[in-house]
């Protein structure tokens, strides 16, 4: 789950950090409010999960009330980069003095936690990183140690930082890669970390992404997840605790593992389809799952097919069979569905179908025919 910044900080400045939690707004008085309440000069913030809003005007430093009610205006409602502005932050304006980048994220290749830290914040740190790869500064940190003092002066003098910031900074670090570890985090980016005018070291920007697998462990999680702006496909398979992603075609897609699912989107493009959604069942397709992710699928209007792809391993072909059976007789679901069982019990899985296929439940042997099946069934139902 991608947090927004306003709730980003407000983790960081539960672990201690410096971190202004200020005010969310949703309306031009309360922008109005809030910015008088602060006190001016203050910043208005949009809050939408996606970087790069400051280069959109989505991020607005306000002398006093009539220009905070401008950047209010201006701001709700904003469109950046396909993300309506709904909340804003405001906050009191910081005197920037410098700005740096750190950041913790897994490094799943070296089964270590990777630090970045980098002198040039506040720009975009891939392009950074892309020009001049010595300006980021990197450490791994092994989970079991966490990240020392030592190690943190060190990457603090990598990144060539100095005087006032780089104490701040080397201060700040293990205590960020703490709240990290403690948030069950996927990722904490900070950028700009900023040194003040005063020679203090605050973050002014906040992008946490919390591990989902960890949510069972954090019923605090709860109040965020209802800000989420999910796809309403996404959330009714999020509801039912399926693995789905929505995207804009018109064959659904179901699968056992990720790998089969993405190569399942590629045969139904190569047939000169379009996929309507990714959508991973896992191992074992009980009948409840099977109606569950069906049922889904179907719900989207701009599915014309569906395709289910099953190659059984530890899955057996005659449960799967059996569980699209059931769930067709519990699910009233309207688009055509094209099978393709393979692997374990295949072939007792197809003879199971072979008694009910019909023009809305086909089986096809390979995975080509079913994605050619789905997609001219799709094209079918689509146009009129
Ligand atoms: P992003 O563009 O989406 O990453 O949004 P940020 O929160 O990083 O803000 C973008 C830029 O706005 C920062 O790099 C700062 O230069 C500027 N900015 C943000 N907050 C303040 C503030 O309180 N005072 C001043 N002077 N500039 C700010
Ligand atoms: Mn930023």
């Amino acid at each position: 789950m991608d947090l927004l910044e306003y709730q980003g900080k407000q983790v960081l400045a539960a672990a201690g950090l410096p971190a202004s939690t200020g005010t969310v707004a949703r309306t031009v008085d309360e922008v109005v409010a809030a910015a008088d309440a602060h006190g001016y000069p203050a910043v208005v913030k949009a809050q939408v999960r996606v970087g790069g809003r400051g280069k959109a005007g989505g991020v607005k430093v306000v002398a006093d009330a009539a220009a905070a009610a401008a950047a209010g205006e201006a701001i709700l409602g904003m469109d950046i980069k396909g993300h309506t502005v709904e909340v804003v932050l405001v906050e009191p304006a910081c005197d920037i003095a410098a700005e740096y980048y750190a950041s913790f994220t897994f490094d799943r290749s070296a089964r270590l936690h990777l630090g970045l830290l980098s002198a040039q914040g506040g720009v975009d740190i891939e392009q950074v990183a892309w020009r001049d790869p010595s300006a980021v500064a990197r450490v791994h940190v092994d989970p079991i140690d966490g990240l020392s003092d030592e190690a943190a002066a060190d990457l603090v003098a990598r990144a060539g930082l100095s005087g006032a910031a780089a104490d701040g900074v080397a201060a700040l670090l293990p205590t960020l890669f703490a709240a990290y570890v403690a948030a069950d985090a996927d990722l904490v980016e900070i950028n700009p970390l900023v040194l003040t005018g005063g020679g203090e070291v605050v973050a002014l920007d906040a992008k946490v992404t919390l591990d989902d697998n960890a949510a069972f462990r954090h019923p605090e999680w709860a109040e965020w997840r209802a800000s989420e702006d999910l796809d309403p496909r996404e959330r009714r398979a999020r509801d039912k605790g399926l693995n789905y992603v929505g995207l804009d075609g018109t064959v659904g897609i179901i699968g056992n593992g990720a790998g089969l699912v993405m190569a399942t989107l590629d045969v139904v493009s190569q047939a000169e389809g379009s996929a309507a959604n990714f959508l991973d069942i896992g191992g074992g397709a009980s009948a409840e799952v099977m109606a569950a992710a069906l049922s889904v699928v179907a719900s989207d209007d701009k599915v014309g097919a569906i395709l289910v792809n099953i190659f059984g391993g530890i899955t057996r072909g005659d449960e799967v069979a059996n569980g699209i059976l059931q769930a067709l007789a519990v699910a009233d679901i309207g688009p055509p569905i094209v099978v393709r069982l393979d692997g374990t019990n295949a072939e007792e899985g197809r003879a199971i179908l072979a008694g009910h296929l019909s023009d809305s439940l086909r089986s096809e042997p390979t995975m080509s025919d079913a994605a050619r099946t789905a997609v001219v069934l799709a094209d079918r139902r689509v146009s009129p």
